[in-house]
Order: C-alpha cells, then sequence, then structure tokens
C-alpha cells in the first residue's frame, strides 16, 4: 500500500469514529453528514485506485474499481448535489464514463437469480412482497446506507448482456493449452491516454466520433501490406474487407500533448481548458 492509501483509510475511520459518537446520541442529520463526507474520501480512493492499476496496466482489476467508483457515485448523488466540481465530483465521473468507454469489454455475464430471502440492512427483518419494515433502500440511517441483503439465492442461469446490472463479469477465453482465463483485449486505447496523463487530476476529455472506411484509405497501398491498422494482417484480409463499415474515433483533449505517439484511428488534441 502507497502512502495516498494510507491517508484515506485514515480519514474514513476517524470520520467512523466521530459518527458512532453521532449515532449513540442519535443525531441522524450529523450522522448522514458524515456519511456524506466519508463516500467523498472513498469516491477519492476508489479513483486514486483506478489510476495507479491502469498506469500499471492492471486492466480488469482496474475496471472493477472504475465499476465500484461508478456505484458509489450514484449513492451519494441521492443525498448530495454534485455542482460547479465540487470535491472534484464532476471531473471524477466525467472520466469514469469516458474510460468505461475506451475499455474494450462490451460483453458480460449476467445472472439470473431468484432471491429466497432478502433482508433489511438496517433492521435486519425478512423483507417480502406483503411484509416491508419501512426502510428506504438508499436512505441513510445510523449514517449508513440502507441496502437489501441476499441470504439465499438460487441461480437459475447465466446470459450475456450488453448492459448488466453490474459490469463485474466481463468475458475471457480460456487457454486450450494451460487451461487458464486469458486476457484477449486490447488495450491499446488506454495505453495511449495514459502515456499522457501525468497525474490524477489533471484534465483530459474524449470526444468519440463514427468514421467510415473508406476505399481511398489504401489509395497508396498494395492489397499485400501489412495492414497499418496493426493487427499484423495483410490489407486484403484486414481493413480492405471492412470498407463501408464504421468504427469509433477518439478525440482525446490533454492539457500538453506528446507528439511522441500515434496510434492511427485515435488523436491527441491540445484544451485550452
Ligand atoms: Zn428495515
Ligand atoms: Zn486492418
Amino acid at each position: 500500500m502507497g502512502q495516498s492509501d494510507f491517508h484515506f483509510e485514515n480519514a474514513i475511520s476517524e470520520l467512523q469514529t466521530i459518527k458512532e459518537l453521532a449515532v449513540k446520541d442519535d443525531l441522524q442529520k450529523e450522522a448522514k453528514e458524515i456519511w456524506i463526507c466519508q463516500t467523498i474520501v472513498e469516491i477519492h480512493k476508489l479513483y486514486t485506485n483506478v489510476f495507479n492499476l491502469l498506469k500499471k496496466k492492471q486492466y480488469y482489476q482496474a475496471w472493477c474499481q472504475l465499476e465500484r467508483t461508478e456505484i458509489t457515485m450514484s449513492s451519494l448523488k441521492k443525498h448530495f448535489s454534485f455542482n460547479e466540481n465540487k470535491y472534484y465530483l464532476n471531473f471524477i465521473e466525467k472520466a469514469v464514463r469516458n474510460l468505461q468507454v475506451i475499455f474494450p469489454y462490451r460483453l458480460f455475464a449476467s445472472m439470473e437469480i431468484v432471491k429466497t430471502s432478502i433482508l433489511c440492512s438496517v433492521c435486519e427483518k425478512k423483507i417480502s412482497i406483503r411484509n416491508s419494515c419501512g426502510h428506504i433502500v438508499g436512505e441513510i440511517y445510523n449514517g449508513e446506507m440502507c441496502h437489501r441483503i441476499v441470504d439465499k439465492a438460487e441461480v437459475l442461469g447465466i446470459s450475456l448482456v450488453e448492459d448488466p446490472g453490474n459490469k463485474y463479469s466481463v468475458m475471457f477465453i480460456t487457454d486450450s493449452e494451460t487451461g487458464k482465463q486469458k486476457d484477449h483485449y486490447s488495450y491499446d486505447v488506454i495505453d495511449y491516454l495514459m502515456q499522457e496523463i501525468d497525474s490524477l487530476y489533471e484534465f483530459w476529455d474524449l470526444k468519440v466520433f463514427q468514421i467510415e472506411i473508406k476505399k481511398e484509405d489504401f489509395e497508396n497501398m498494395n492489397q499485400n501490406d501489412k495492414c497499418n491498422c496493426n493487427s499484423g494482417l495483410e490489407l486484403k484480409d484486414c481493413c480492405y474487407k471492412k470498407i463501408g463499415e464504421k468504427y469509433p474515433h477518439y478525440e482525446f483533449l490533454v492539457q500538453n500533448p506528446s507528439q511522441k505517439i500515434s496510434l492511427r484511428t485515435n488523436t491527441i488534441q491540445h484544451t485550452s481548458h
């Protein structure tokens, strides 16, 4: 653990101590305020993890932290309004959304489950359609957010979806030789961006365009040349077959664009932000 993680954990646990005192005296409003502070610190902790993991090229781990950041931000939003980039929340929110766009994951496994027993996190009573305890999911009671605890569940099946309830179950292929899971995704676009950003809160933004592959794009190339998309295939077996198809073009806006790298389908632009 680095120095920065230590500070985050410290802040969260110090706030926890104060919150417990508030709860003891039944100061609900104060306890909720402290929950908001803890959640803001937590968001910064998670986003720091995302950034550090991406720098270390631990993509799937970064993806999971990104998902946690998104979920934590949406719980906070019910109780704290994001405006004027207070505590850098708008910045993180946009960065999370943009990073999710440039991640190569598109399909997720989604479990179809029947929850046979659900408990309330506040009063621990069993919840059913006819029997509600009165606590509202997402509300803050005694400085904690109310959620449902699934006590027992039956898995009916697993399906592949584009927009799952949560995005943790990324599909990986199994290596036929080792039998181990293999990461077959290309993270070129993420690496491209990460080379341009040096620090966590440095401004950057993303614009996405759809570009059509045209015959003219290959005018000066021979059919047997290696394709310029870096696939390693010959042009005739690669992008030439895709004429008329559209692909996303990412334009990154960064503060100090370097000219050191180039990725054919993407560009780095300077921003006057
Ligand atoms: Zn309850
Ligand atoms: Zn190609």
